[in-house]
């Protein structure tokens, strides 16, 4: 079968069975604009072609299982059923400001393993291709119709790591941006990675608009080291110059997130380790108060008197600092927390942390 995001194998289907370019273009408008429905979106051509796209065309790789709507705030999460049988998650994600945002995945679960992360303790099952990363923003969109809302910003902070699966992200990032899709600005697009250098920089060289975030979270080798298992792979200063060459490429310097854990690194000797570590950098600092997941919480939140210290402290370096207030806790949507839930089952309670 053909994707309906692959492009060129459509004008190939509309060449074996004559339609005019004109209907095809207004085909695509309709599915990939306007959130038409497959059904709705094939009306669009001649009758003649309806059974060789219907028979040929590939809308939807993904079944939506169930959707869990925040009641606290303006999150919707989405589990996803692949056609071998993983379940994935995205999380739609209402700020209040109007826009919309979706956190999509890259992998059913993810092999990076890091400590505070519940999709972690699932191991990898698989890489999604680019269709089924597609398909996670086509299937929100059609659910955001009638409210009148449209995807507008993807983050590339769901399952998986994204560098883990670089061929289908890039794919995916190429297919999102085309004209005759989406049509996705990518400064409307983040990719958030643990730190893989080598990849950070080819996609700043590929995609110079993209916007890129390094999930640091410790600038101290042994503590980074244990909170996310691939560190080992990537030194500090490997970083630091992936930091540099992105930058170069980019005309900015990828974001900072930093995932705040009582007496983990919220100390002052991390704040002297993270200062050093960014030195001479215009760093934008996004702190992320932390989210329990699943079971026992083996971390503990940072308070928010010592998170304004901290911000505080970092502030006087010279450095842009925020922090980011999670959607859908209450629906375990938020950072951090989103693991394979299976369809029809409560998630289990979130474990409340101090
Ligand atoms: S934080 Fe990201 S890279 Fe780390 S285990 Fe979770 S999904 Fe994987």
């Amino acid at each position: 079968m053909i994707s309906v995001h692959d492009h060129t194998g459509l004008n190939a289907l509309a060449r074996r069975c004559r339609v005019d370019p004109f209907l095809v273009r207004r085909f695509r408008t309709a599915f990939h604009k306007k959130q038409f429905t497959a059904a709705d979106a094939l009306k669009e051509l001649p009758s003649e072609a309806l059974p060789l796209f219907s028979r040929e065309v590939d809308f939807h790789p993904l079944t939506l299982a169930t959707r869990q709507d925040s009641q606290a705030d303006g999150a919707t999460k989405l589990l996803f059923r692949t056609r071998t049988g993983e379940l994935i998650e995205s999380v739609i994600l209402r700020i209040a400001s109007g826009r919309t945002s979706l956190c999509v995945s890259t992998q059913a679960g993810c092999a990076a393993a890091c400590a505070f992360c519940a999709t972690g303790t699932l191991g990898l099952s698989r890489n999604l291709g680019a269709a089924e990363i597609l398909d996670q923003v086509t299937q929100a969109n059609l659910l955001l119709q009638p409210e009148g809302r449209q995807v507008r910003n993807l983050v590339f902070m769901g399952m998986g790591e994204p560098f883990h699966n670089e061929a289908e992200l890039f794919r995916a990032l190429d297919l999102l941006a085309a004209p005759e899709g989406l049509h996705l600005d990518p400064r409307r697009m983040l990719v958030s990675t643990v730190g893989i250098p080598d990849a950070m920089v080819r996609a700043a060289k590929r995609f110079p608009r993209l916007r890129l975030a390094l999930s640091l979270h410790s600038a101290r080798a042994d503590v980074r080291e244990r909170l996310i298992p691939v560190a080992r792979r990537h030194s500090l200063g490997a970083l630091r110059e992936a930091l540099l060459q992105a930058a170069a490429l980019q005309g900015e310097l990828p974001m900072i997130e930093y995932l705040l854990l009582r007496d983990v690194n919220d100390t002052a000797a991390d704040v002297l380790a993270l200062g050093e570590f960014l030195r001479g950098m215009k760093a934008h600092i996004n702190l992320i108060p932390y989210n329990a997941i699943h079971g026992p919480a083996p971390f503990g939140a940072t308070d928010p008197a010592r998170r304004a210290e901290f911000a505080a402290a970092l502030r006087e370096q010279g450095f842009t600092v925020t922090t980011r207030y999670s959607l859908g806790a209450d629906i375990a949507a938020a950072c951090g927390q989103l693991a394979r839930v299976t369809a029809g089952q409560t998630p289990p309670p979130i474990p409340a942390t101090a």
